[in-house]
Parts: structure tokens; C-alpha cells; sequence
């Protein structure tokens, strides 16, 4: 099962009613956080994540909102003892920042820490056996990165009744047949695992967008996504006024969520003018460009169901 929390949607500060960005997508046993704001522990502790799975976390760009959690973050991570290497994925700027938390703070560590700075316009940030983390470079004021979480393709529906015609013994040969595995049968005969599996299934896609203007890497990025969750700042009267700041309008990442060819999209880094209230009228302005969108809330829970 793949699942994401929507730890926070607010940008900019936190509030008494919205948390700071950031978003936590569980998959394999893992949880991969996607920017880390001031406070991001608060969230992780009512729901029930955990600390221990968090071995990778990705920051979008150096601006204080999706960043300054990242300190107490990494002090939390030694409590929960992890066995291997804790990851942080940026943009150039996120080692130093890392070094003189780290000096300046003088906290204890006694996991492993790698950070891995992102050079390029587009790449691969992690990858892994069963999924892999790529990146591409957004249009804010300061160099920021979109992530798209792939899961790599996978193996067809298994037919229980073509593997009895076949007269393959129910038990660890159809786990092997799974697997991709040919089995050989009692007989002599061998049973190719296509011969019991339908089509490969495509892997899913989860994309995370903060903070843009509106751009053609973000709907690359974005193309075809199972989920895709996208900076909407701002109302659609304030177009100007979001261009300016780097950011965009909930009705223009609408737009680029129709152009992407997603399946479900989920706004979130609203601006601390909106209280939960005016958040509606923010949906239906941009459900109207692209009914497929909603307002994302606060610890809001998202399973992605594997594609037929
Ligand atoms: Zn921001
Ligand atoms: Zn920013």
C-alpha cells in the first residue's frame, strides 16, 4: 500500500489552525518527508507515523517555511536509535546548512547523515529497488525542486485458475510464479510466471510542488500522476500579487493539474490570509478549471490504490 499525510498545508508561518508544509508518503516500510517547517514533529506525533521510518527526507528550497523544522527533526531521529543512514536530499545550499546546524547547535548524533545536493535542472534523487525519488528544478526566487515519488512497475494480476489448469500445487510455487520465478512441476514441466500473469501493472506516481510559478517542469513532473499536490497560494484575484512572490494561484495549478493528465490533485502552502473557512471558495474556483482538485487539510490521509 502506498499512503501519504498531508502534515501540514500552511506556507509561509505557522498558524494556530494550519501547520507548515510538509508531506509524508509511506511506502515498502518507509516513510519518505517532504519538506520539514517549523513544528513538523507537532503532526508527526498525532498521527501514527513514527520517527523510526523516516530515513530520507527531501527539501524543496532554502526558505525558512520548509526548512526550519529540519534541526529538531534530526535531534528527534537520534532518540529513535535508526539502523542506517539518515538522507537529506537539496538543492546546493542544504549541506551548508546542515554543517552549521549541526556546529553551531552541537546536538547529539549517532546515526549516519548523508546529504545529497541536487545539480541540474532535472535528475534522480534516490533510488531505490522497488521505487525511485527524481527531481525537477521549479521557477520560485530561489532555486527550488519539485519531487515525483515512482514506483517501478509492477509484475501482472496472478491467475489462480490458469496455475490450476496447469496443475501448479497451490503454495511456494505461486510465490514464485509471483516473483517472476519459472517453476519447474513434479511432471518435468515448467511453468514460465507469463503463463499465470496478466499484463505488468504501471507503478504509481506520487508529485509534490513547493513553491512555483506556473512552469512546464511542474507539469512535466506532474504528468500522469496518481496524486499530485500542488502549491495554491493564492485566490484567482491575486495572480499578480502571487507571480510577484514566486508562487502561483490555486486556479493556475488547476490548469497544469488538467494539462498534467492527473488523476487526483490536492492543493496545499496556502497563505496565512485564508482562514479554514475561505478555503472553500478557493476549491470551487479551482474545481471549476479541474474537478479533480481539492483543498488539502491538515493531517489529511491519501491511499493510492494500486492501478488496475
Ligand atoms: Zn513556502
Ligand atoms: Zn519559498
Amino acid at each position: 500500500m502506498i499512503e501519504c499525510v498531508l502534515l501540514g498545508s500552511g506556507g509561509m508561518m505557522p498558524m494556530p489552525y494550519r501547520f507548515l508544509v510538509s508531506l509524508a508518503v509511506r511506502l515498502e516500510g518507509r516513510t519518505l518527508l517532504f519538506d520539514c517547517g517549523e513544528g513538523t514533529q507537532i503532526p508527526i506525533k498525532m498521527t501514527k507515523i513514527g520517527i523510526k521510518p523516516i530515513r530520507d527526507i527531501f527539501i524543496s528550497h532554502l526558505h525558512a517555511d520548509h526548512v526550519t523544522g529540519l534541526p529538531g527533526m534530526l535531534m528527534m531521529l537520534n532518540q529513535s536509535e535508526p539502523d542506517g543512514p539518515v538522507r537529506v536530499h537539496g538543492p546546493r545550499g542544504i549541506a551548508d546548512y546542515v554543517d552549521a546546524q549541526q556546529r553551531t547547535l552541537a546536538f547529539e548524533r549517532d546515526y549516519p547523515l548523508e546529504v545529497n545536493e541536487l545539480h541540474g535542472a532535472e535528475g534522480v534523487a534516490l533510488a531505490e529497488d522497488g521505487f525511485e525519488v527524481v527531481f525537477r528544478q521549479l521557477r520560485h526566487r530561489t532555486r527550488c525542486l519539485g519531487y515525483a515519488v515512482i514506483e517501478r512497475d509492477q509484475p501482472g494480476r496472478f491467475s489462480v485458475e490458469r496455475a490450476r489448469e496447469l496443475g501448479v500445487p497451490e503454495g511456494p510455487a505461486w510465490g514464485r510464479l509471483q516473483r517472476g520465478e519459472t517453476v519447474t512441476l513434479e511432471t518435468g514441466g515448467e511453468i514460465r510466471p507469463d503463463q499465470v500473469l496478466g499484463p505488468p501493472r504501471a507503478g504509481r506516481k506520487i508529485v509534490y510542488a513547493s513553491d512555483t510559478r506556473p512552469c512546464r517542469n511542474l507539469v512535466e513532473l506532474a504528468r500522469g500522476a496518481d496524486l499530485f499536490f500542488v502549491e495554491g497560494m493564492f485566490e484567482d484575484e491575486l495572480a499578480d500579487d502571487a507571480n510577484q512572490k514566486g508562487h502561483q494561484t490555486v486556479v493556475q495549478a488547476a490548469k497544469q493539474a488538467r494539462e498534467a493528465g492527473v488523476a487526483r490533485a490536492v492543493l496545499f502552502h496556502f497563505s496565512p490570509r485564508y482562514r479554514d473557512e475561505d478555503l472553500a471558495r478557493l476549491g470551487a474556483q479551482a474545481r471549476a478549471e479541474f474537478p479533480a482538485i481539492e483543498i488539502g487539510r491538515d493531517l489529511a490521509r491519501f491511499e493510492i490504490p494500486v492501478r488496475p
